[in-house]
């Protein structure tokens, strides 16, 4: 199974991600996390990506290809994976529709009133645990006990720059991906568990 997750930042997208790849036994292919990597890394890419990703900006195409390109030869990928995070253009997607078939691809629709406080009460874990400040009063994960940490762009600055560009350049790829009836909807401003449902029924081909 090979599946996208579209969707705003903060969407929900990294949770969903987390659940699906357990139950279903896929690869799970963040861009963005690949670019964090290379950041703390201080890889070439890494020095390069962090430039865009600090002003809340797009990485070339290019950049973020090539990791995908790479990344979906690997032996986890055999069974499948998911995409979170990419692809984020048109011209993404035009060069994901050369590498590989995808079979569905699901939109998690949220409320653009809420994202901005969704995201900067985020605080992440290094072991892809997500917290919200609203919900959870410890500084440490609950799931590895290491500290928890918020991303450099999840300031409300950055983060209204992000939102901007998605409606922009990402966007677009839901009617892209409508046109060629792979586009699934589900409702994101529920609790992740609910929205987890949704997408369980798509996965196993009940919507
Ligand atoms: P994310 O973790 O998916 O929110 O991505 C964080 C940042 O990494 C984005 O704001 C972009 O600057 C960059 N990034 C991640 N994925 C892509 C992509 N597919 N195309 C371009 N830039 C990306």
């Amino acid at each position: 199974m090979k599946l996208i997750l579209l969707g705003a930042p903060g969407a929900g997208k990294g949770s969903q991600a987390t659940k699906i790849v357990e139950d279903f036994g896929i690869a799970h292919i963040s861009t963005g996390d690949a670019l964090r990597a290379n950041i703390k890394a201080e890889t070439e890419l890494g020095k390069y990506a962090k430039s865009f990703i600090d002003k809340g900006q797009l990485v070339p195409d290019e950049v973020v290809v090539k990791i995908v390109a790479d990344r979906i030869q690997q032996e986890d990928c055999k069974n499948g994976f998911l995409l979170d995070g990419f692809p984020r253009t048109v011209a993404q997607a035009d060069a994901l529709a050369r590498l590989t078939d995808i079979d569905y691809v699901i939109d998690i629709e949220v409320d653009f009133s809420v994202i901005q406080a969704r995201i900067t009460g985020r605080r992440m874990c290094v072991c892809g645990e997500t917290y919200h400040v609203s919900t959870y009063k410890s500084d440490v994960c609950a799931k590895c006990g290491k500290k928890l940490y918020q991303r450099d762009d999840d300031n409300e600055e950055t983060v209204a720059n992000r939102l901007d560009v998605y409606r922009k350049q990402t966007e677009p790829l839901i009617a892209y991906y409508a046109a060629q009836k792979k586009l699934v909807s589900v409702d994101g401003n529920r609790s992740i568990d609910d929205v987890y449902a949704s997408i369980k029924d798509v996965l196993h081909g009940n919507r």
